[in-house]
C-alpha cells in the first residue's frame, strides 16, 4: 500500500512517501533545533507554531521527492489566479500566516496550503469536491501520540484533512510503534531530505520564496552532527532481521524497552520513571555550558575523556527490573561540578569537562545495556534494536557491539534514528485503517500507551 506519513510529535515536522515492504520513496524532515537552542529544550508553544508553518511545505517536499517535479502541476496543485506562494502557507496582506487549515475564500472557493479544491460545475456548493490524488497515494498515516499536545495536533489535523478530501483511509500510528519498526524500512540513497528553519530575523515566508523551490528550506547535511552516516545512505536490514526480538527506544522524550513479537504484538518491559536520556544530556549539556542538544556534543567531548574520572551513580542499576531513571543522575553531574570548584574551574581544566562527560556517558550506557542485557536474557531474545535520537550516540553504538556479541544487533541509521515519517509509514503497513465514520473524530494523544 502506498502510503503518505506524518509526524509531528516533538520538535521534527516530517512526511514521507512509503509502499509495500516499507520501501520509502520520500523522507522529508525540518529540524526545529535552531529555534530551540536558545532555550536550550524544546519549547512546545514554538514547537506547535513551527509545525503549522511547515507541515504543508513538508508534504509537498515529500510528494516530489517521491513523485519528481509532477507535484505542482497535478493533484496537489496552487490555484493559479490567486496565486498561493509557497505552496504550505499564504501570507495574507497583513502579514499573517494563514496555514494547516481550510480557509473558504470570498467566492466558497476553498484555498489551503497548496490544495486547491475548486470544483469545475457551475453549482459549486452541489459538484462534489474533487482533489486528483495523482500519486496513487492510498493511505494518509499520522503519529497520533505520545508526544506535545500542540505538537501532534497539527499532523492528526493535516492528515485528517488530506485524508478527507483525497477521500483516503486515515491509519492513526503509535510513535515508539514507528521507532520499532524502522529497522524493516528500505531506504534508497537520497530519498531522504534534511532541513532546517532559516535562521532568526529571516521570516520563514521571506526566506521561502527567495530560494528555489525545489529545496524551500536550507539543508543542513548529516542530521547526526556527529556524522556516523550519510543521511542518505541506503539501508535495507529486513531481509536478514526477524521477529521477535527486543527494542530499546531512547530520545529526547522516551526510553522504553520492548518485547516486539509482531508488528501487532508489542509488550511495553520498561520506561522512564522520569527524565528520558536524551533529556538528560540535554540537561547535562546545559550545566556544562554547551549548548543545545546535548547528545552529539558530549558525544564527541566523552570520547577524548577518562570514563572513570568522575564516580557516578548508576541509578536503578538494580531495582526496578526494566525501568529507567536519569534525573538523578543529572543532579549527580551537578553535585560534581560544584566539589570541583565551579563551572569556569572545570572549563579551565583542559581534561575535566571531558572526564566529566565521559564518565556521565558511560553511566547512562552501563545502565541503558545493563537492562537490555537482562531482558534478552529474561525474555529468550537473540534480537535488539535501538532506535530513537541517543541511538545516534557513538559510544553507545560501540560498547552495546562490544558487549552484545552474540545478540544481532540494529541501529537503524541516524535519520531513521531522529523522529522521521518513514518510520510512521512503515508501521501504518500493519496496521488497520480507522472506519470512515471515525476518521475525523480522530483525536491527538499526548499519553498514549502502547496497544
Ligand atoms: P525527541 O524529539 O522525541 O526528543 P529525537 O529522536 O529527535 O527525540 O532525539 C533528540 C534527542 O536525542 C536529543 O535529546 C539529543 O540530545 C539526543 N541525541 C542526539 N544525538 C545524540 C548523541 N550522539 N548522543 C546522545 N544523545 C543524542
Ligand atoms: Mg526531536
Amino acid at each position: 500500500m502506498r502510503i503518505l506519513a506524518i509526524e509531528t510529535s516533538c520538535d521534527e515536522t516530517a512526511a514521507a512517501v512509503v509502499e509495500d515492504d516499507c520501501r520509502v520513496l520520500s523522507n522529508v524532515i525540518v529540524s526545529q533545533m535552531r529555534v530551540h537552542s536558545v532555550y536550550s529544550g524544546v519549547v512546545p508553544e514554538l514547537a506547535s507554531r513551527c509545525h503549522i508553518e511547515y507541515m504543508l511545505p513538508v508534504v509537498r517536499e515529500a510528494l516530489e521527492v517521491a513523485f519528481g517535479g509532477e507535484v505542482r502541476s497535478a493533484g496537489f496543485s496552487l490555484s493559479s489566479h490567486e496565486k498561493v506562494r509557497s505552496a504550505g502557507f499564504s501570507p495574507s496582506p497583513g502579514g499573517e500566516v494563514r496555514s494547516a487549515g481550510l480557509s473558504p475564500s470570498p467566492g466558497g472557493e476553498i484555498r489551503s496550503a497548496g490544495l486547491s479544491l475548486s470544483s469545475p460545475g457551475e453549482n459549486r456548493a452541489k459538484a462534489s469536491t474533487r482533489i486528483e490524488n495523482r500519486y496513487g497515494i492510498e493511505a494518509i498515516a499520522v503519529t497520533r501520540g505520545p508526544g506535545l499536545i500542540g505538537s501532534l495536533l497539527v499532523g492528526v489535523e493535516t492528515a485528517k484533512t488530506l485524508a478527507w478530501t483525497w477521500n483516503l483511509p486515515l491509519i492513526p500510528v503509535h510513535h515508539t510503534m514507528g521507532h520499532l519498526l524502522s529497522v524493516f524500512c528500505e531506504l534508497p540513497e537520497g530519498q531522504s531530505r534534511i532541513l532546517e528553519i532559516p535562521p532568526e530575523g529571516q521570516p520563514a515566508s521571506a526566506q521561502w520564496e527567495t530560494i528555489p523551490a525545489a529545496s524551500p528550506i536550507r539543508p543542513i547535511g548529516p542530521i547526526c552532527p556527529i556524522g556516523l552516516t550519510s543521511p542518505t545512505a541506503p539501508t535495507r536490514p529486513t531481509a536478514a532481521f526477524d521477529y521477535p526480538y527486543l527494542g530499546l527506544v531512547i530520545s529526547g522524550g522516551h526510553s522504553s524497552l520492548v518485547r516486539v513479537d509482531s508488528p501487532l504484538r508489542m509488550r511495553l518491559l520498561g520506561s522512564t520513571l522520569d527524565d528520558a536520556p536524551g533529556e538528560a544530556y540535554d540537561k547535562v549539556a546545559k550545566c556544562l555550558g554547551l549548548g543545545y542538544p546535548g547528545g552529539p556534543v558530549v558525544d564527541r567531548l566523552a570520547a577524548e575523556g577518562d570514563s572513570e574520572a568522575f564516580a557516578l551513580p548508576r541509578p536503578l542499576l538494580h531495582t526496578r527490573e526494566y525501568d529507567f531513571s536519569f534525573s538523578g543522575l543529572k543532579t549527580a553531574v551537578v553535585r560534581a561540578i560544584q566539589d570541583f570548584g565551579g563551572l569556569a574551574r572545570l572549563r579551565e581544566s583542559e581534561t575535566a569537562l571531558k572526564d566529566l562527560c565521559a564518565s556521565f556517558q558511560a553511566a547512562v550506557i552501563d545502565v541503558l545495556l545493563k537492562k537490555t542485557e537482562r531482558a534478552l536474557k529474561r525474555e529468550r531474545l537473540r534480537r535488539l534494536v535501538v532506535a530513537g535520537g541517543v541511538a545516534c550516540n557513538r559510544g553507545l553504538r560501540a560498547e552495546a557491539a562490544r558487549r552484545l556479541q552474540s545478540v544481532h544487533l540494529v541501529f537503524p541509521p541516524p535519520v531513521l534514528c531522529t523522529d522521521n515519517a518513514a518510520m510512521i509509514g512503515a508501521a501504518a503497513q500493519y496496521l488497520p485503517p480507522l472506519p470512515r465514520s471515525e476518521a475525523l473524530a480522530l483525536d491527538a494523544r499526548a499519553g498514549w500507551e502502547l496497544p
